[in-house]
């Protein structure tokens, strides 16, 4: 009998255990980093001369790894062998299938300090950051396997005389699971093993900026007993062979985490049917958002302001979830700014894997950070400009907290993904305009409210519209089970990852009658 799920605790890394811990981590870590790590194709490991260079955002001479590079000849082959392997594959039980993410858990829980090191080396997470995602990488395995072992089996139908009926869930085939880099091992986790539990066979593909992360989980899932060619693992740029994973005709589903051009592209090539395919491919997209925080003039302004800054500038701003528009009632926003501003300040930034136990580590890379600065260039043209242009380490690419007062609700910094430590701020006249403000955008991923009016926070559980919506905290930090996550709108399909009715989602019912 298994434990209830319950989510992985964080650390305190002011303590002295758990500093020492992260400490010797980023030193074991960084004694292993330059390996090489091959492709996976059909159980069998490539290594191919082409080669994925991953080095750490905040110091870009230090290589993290060299991961092979998959050509689309080999995508191709990893969708063929993958579909041969699936008839064996979605028979094993459900259970038998949850035990190997079970012990999935326990391998990555063990090394947890490692794997959150190794974040920091590879995306420049800030220490409690990269443990925090570990952690949800371990939750992610933990409650999927609890949610295949409620799933399987028959499920209850209403009774009809003469006859037994029954409903089962069936898995759909060869998966390409397509992740972002921002969440290099809880993202990449989830979607992976949510498509392994339920019985389908995974083509994976992990995002180039974060290839050792994702290499290291297809090394525990190995180590947990996965068998190895039901997992299939192909680096390479999504330019290059995103067509051939998403348009192959054995492809079943595609499960895909991103940006929203490159999700609509998906989104588009998926419907087509290529020759011989026999099904209509599903996909399951979550993609960017322009996520905010309203804070109103009856609000705690001191609580709020702590939510903005760590929901803004938390991991450099680049959580699809992070609060890139704060929207403020016209009565607070001097007060309230002026909070915002002062604890933004006090930010620290740096190489995360110094012992400083820096907030804010490097963007992701140079593209990144030439994105981020040419909007720190149009703010200049839309706002007034009130924190910024702050001195950064001169190695690896930096961007200090950035803030813009007086931005128009339909400017681009009010409007596009910046996905970075930049925030707009927004005023409005009275609640309806804060609601308004909230609501215009083309996303609908997170919001938050700062409020104590009883009558507003009611009204926002239902005009509000995002898929994950929080009142009197940030927006950022959604925990496995507590708060499903997923949004509307160009956000994606709301598929609300880590939630009872995730694993649907990877798997198809069938309706079983026997007459008497
Ligand atoms: P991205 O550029 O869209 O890339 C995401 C993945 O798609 C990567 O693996 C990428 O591979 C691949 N890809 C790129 N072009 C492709 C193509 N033509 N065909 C198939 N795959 C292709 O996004 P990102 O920069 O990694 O992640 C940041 C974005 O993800 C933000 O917009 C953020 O809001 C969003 N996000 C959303 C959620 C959510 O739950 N809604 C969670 C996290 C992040 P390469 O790396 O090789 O290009």
């Amino acid at each position: 009998m298994l434990m209830p799920f319950s989510p992985e605790p964080y650390v305190d890394f002011t303590q002295d255990g758990p500093r020492a811990a992260m400490l010797a981590a980023l030193e074991k870590v960084g004694q292993q980093l330059g390996r090489e790590y091959p492709l996976r194709i059909g159980g069998k490991t490539i290594d191919t001369a082409d080669k994925i260079k991953s080095i750490s955002p905040a110091n870009p001479d230090r290589v993290v790894g060299l991961v092979s590079k998959a050509s689309a000849d080999q995508a191709d082959q990893a969708v063929r062998l993958a579909s041969e392997r699936f008839h064996d594959w979605s028979h094993w039980s459900g259970e038998a299938r949850a035990r190997i993410l079970i012990k999935a858990a326990a391998i990555a829980r063990r090394r947890l300090y490692e794997l959150a090191a190794l974040q920091c080396y590879e995306v420049s997470k800030s220490w409690i950051e990269a443990y925090a995602d570990v952690c949800e990488a371990i939750d992610f395995m933990d409650f999927y396997a609890r949610e295949m072992m409620r799933l399987q089996g028959a499920h209850p139908v209403t009774p009809f005389p003469g006859e037994e009926n029954e409903l089962r869930y069936l898995p759909l085939g060869v998966g390409v699971v397509i992740p972002p880099w921002n969440f290099p091992l809880a993202i990449c986790c989830g979607m992976t093993t949510a498509a392994l539990v339920t019985g389908n066979t995974v083509v994976l593909k992990p995002a180039s900026t974060s290839p050792v992360v994702a290499a290291t989980l297809v090394e525990i899932l190995d180590e947990a007993g996965l068998p190895p060619e039901v997992l299939n693992f192909v680096p390479g740029s999504g330019g290059a062979i995103g067509d051939t994973l998403v348009c192959h005709p054995l492809t079943r589903f595609i499960s895909f985490t991103g940006s929203m051009e490159v999700g609509l592209g998906i989104f588009e090539k998926a419907a087509r049917i290529s020759e011989g395919q026999i099904w209509l491919k599903r996909t399951v997209l979550e993609m960017g958002g322009k996520d905010c925080i309203v804070v109103d003039e009856t609000a705690d302004l001191e609580l709020a302001a702590e939510g903005i800054v760590a929901a803004a500038f938390g991991f450099q701003g680049q959580k699809c979830s992070a609060c890139s528009r704060l929207i403020v009632h016209q009565k607070v926003h001097d007060d309230l700014l002026a909070r915002v501003v002062e604890r933004a300040k006090k930010i620290t930034i740096g190489d995360t894997v110094t012992p400083e136990n820096l907030f804010m580590g490097a963007v992701i890379d140079a593209p990144a950070h030439k994105k981020i600065n040419e909007y720190v260039g149009i703010g200049k043209q839309e706002g007034r400009m009130v924190l910024g242009d702050t001195k950064v380490p001169d190695k690896g690419y930096f961007v200090p907290p950035t803030i813009f007062d007086g931005i128009d609700r339909n400017a681009r910094l009010a409007q596009e993904e910046i996905f970075g430590p930049v925030l707009a701020v927004v005023t409005g006249k009275d609640f309806d305009d804060l609601l308004a403000i909230a609501n215009g955008t083309q996303y609908g991923l997170t919001g938050a409210l700062y409020s104590k009016d009883r009558q507003r926070l009611e009204r926002a559980r239902i005009d509000f519209h995002v898929g994950n919506l929080y009142f009197n905290r940030k927006c950022t930090g959604a925990l496995m089970d507590v708060q499903p996550f997923g949004g509307f709108n160009m956000s994606g399909t709301d598929s609300k990852a880590g939630g009872r009715d995730y694993l649907q989602l990877f798997l198809q019912g069938k309706s079983i009658c026997e007459r008497w």
